[in-house]
């Protein structure tokens, strides 16, 4: 019997391709790099390992599950470690948060900034732990394929008051602003505009609370390569520097994936774990399904991009925590340059990434491996030529972390690379170079968004980021369990 081809080997693929398999369904995965992972790729430079993309691994339960389904443990693949505090937030004043899952030491914080916040926060993670339950445990991994799906979940989203904004409903219960944008953040690490997205991503919060946030020894690289290597013992094939260049069509069936260096596979279904507009545009652009669906989703509003900058020091910073936000002097001005304006802002926030706290064997013996993010416009809000503006944007960011928590970082530079909006386009195909996918407003997401299966091509179905529920790896895992449910009902 022909494979299942599933396009793209990031977390949703990989996720897809383990439950097909598991579930007896011959899968082979067709990654168009050089190495799985997608946005979880990994660069090895002069001994240093850098984790390109996720790096806050939240709810371990659902991965586990994958390997639970082929009767196995995930301990025996891969070791996740605890990381606390889960993030240290740092202003440019001086003022420290270390963001903690222990209440007394979080309350202990928060009463530092503002006693008067408490009482606030206590009922912020009530309502957190409600949209939780209702967004993320109920809705988070089932299909919306019709109107009705979203229809009957609405009253539950009228009651959560999902029309508000996170930072909306944040500045609702606490007073603070520094404790505002603390509890705020949140929604940027999966492309959600704080401001403008729905306030059920304020799940985030109670789901790193519930659950934890863990770093895999060896990077997530070593998540990548143990669900890769899980899926190769069930039996699945992947094929790397197989990149698809066509879906070939029979009337509203897939027939065949063409591949870049000309081979054609013979398929019975497709699942496309690549970005949607290319899967639409680029993939099946010939098929007037595929045509109007690409003119539909470039309508859409697109996440943010990123500017990624990846370092290696001869010194390891010990006075970093593995995880630091560095807010910037603005917080809602800059979030509204990055998402609606035409240009770079002056300014920046930063995610400094520094794994070699929780893992020394990242790097070689008494250095560290870093990388920095700041959020930037996707291609379409601004047109800038980042061959020109990525080199300045390191050149300040490097200056600001030496200044401001990284000293001497400039003298022990060994090894740096830099990953644009033109990187997140020409490596990973992504549409207007965004890092996020469809940005996650209400009226982008659940039925809004492409469905985990075409309701016309009949044997497409998609997983990713670019689907429901969405972006960050608990949302593409979600995505694998949704649609692995549609497909092993229609395929067995
Ligand atoms: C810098 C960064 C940091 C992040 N940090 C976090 C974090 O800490 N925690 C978290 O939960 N989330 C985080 N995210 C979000 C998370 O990484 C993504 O949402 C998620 O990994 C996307 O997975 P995906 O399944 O949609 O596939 P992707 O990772 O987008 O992978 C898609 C794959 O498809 C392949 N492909 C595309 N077109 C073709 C083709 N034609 N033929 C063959 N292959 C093709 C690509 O090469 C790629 O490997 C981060 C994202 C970024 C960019």
């Amino acid at each position: 019997m022909n494979r299942i081809l599933v396009i793209g080997a990031g977390f949703g693929g990989l996720a897809l391709a383990i439950r097909l398999q598991a579930a007896g369904i011959p899968t082979m995965l067709l990654e168009g790099r050089d190495k799985p992972g997608g946005r979880a790729y990994v660069y090895h430079e002069q001994g240093f390992a850098f984790d390109a993309g996720p790096t806050v691994i939240t709810d371990p339960g659902a991965i586990e599950e994958l390997f639970a389904l082929a009767g196995k443990r995930l301990a025996d693949y891969v070791e996740l470690l605890p990381v606390t505090p889960f993030y240290r937030l740092r202003w440019e004043n001086g003022k420290i948060f270390d963001y903690d899952n222990d209440p007394r030491r979080l309350e202990a914080q928060i009463t530092h900034f503002n006693p008067g916040d408490v009482a606030g926060y206590r009922r912020f993670l009530d309502y957190s732990r409600a949209v939780f339950k209702e967004g993320y445990l109920k809705l988070g991994s089932v299909p919306f394929l019709s109107f009705r799906d979203m229809l009957r979940a609405g009253p539950r989203l009228a009651r959560l008051r999902a029309w508000r904004s996170v930072y909306g409903m944040v500045s609702s219960f606490i007073q603070d602003e520094h404790l505002r944008q603390a509890f705020s953040f949140h929604s940027l690490l999966v492309g959600g505009n704080p401001f403008t997205t729905s306030s059920i991503y304020t799940l985030i919060h109670a789901l790193e609370r519930e659950w934890g946030v863990w770093f895999p020894r060896g990077g997530t690289g070593a998540l990548v390569q143990g669900m890769a290597r899980l899926f190769e013992d069930l039996g699945g094939k992947i094929e790397l520097n197989a990149r698809v260049s066509r879906l070939e069509t029979h009337g509203d069936r897939i027939v065949a994936a063409h591949l870049a260096d000309g081979r054609r596979m013979v398929t019975p279904a497709v699942a496309s774990n690549a970005d949607v507009v290319h899967t639409y545009d680029k993939l099946l652009g010939h098929h007037p399904t595929g045509a109007k669906r690409a003119a539909t989703l470039k309508r859409k509003r697109m996440s943010n991009s990123l500017f990624v900058l990846y370092f290696g020091l001869s010194q390891h910073h010990s006075q970093l925590s593995h995880h630091t936000v560095c807010f910037g002097p603005r917080y809602k001005g800059l979030i509204q340059d990055i998402f609606n304006r035409n240009t770079l802002a002056g300014d920046f926030s930063l995610y400094l990434h520094a794994p070699c706290v929780t893992d020394p064997s990242l790097a070689p013996p008494g250095c560290g491996s870093y990388y920095v993010l700041a959020p930037v416009p996707h291609l379409g809000t601004a047109d800038l030529d980042w061959h020109v503006e990525g080199p300045r944007l390191r050149d300040r960011i490097f200056a600001y972390l030496e200044r401001h928590c990284m000293p001497g970082l400039r003298e022990q530079l060994v090894t740096h690379r830099m990953f644009t909006p033109f990187d997140f386009r020409d490596e990973l195909g992504a549409h207007l170079g965004s890092a996020f996918s469809i940005e996650p407003i209400l009226t982008q997401s659940a039925w809004f968004r492409p469905h985990n299966r075409d309701s016309h091509i009949t044997n497409l179905y998609l997983v990713g980021a670019g689907t429901h529920p969405g972006a960050g790896i608990p949302g593409v895992i979600g995505s694998a369990k949704a649609t692995a449910g549609l497909m092993l009902t229609d395929l067995t």
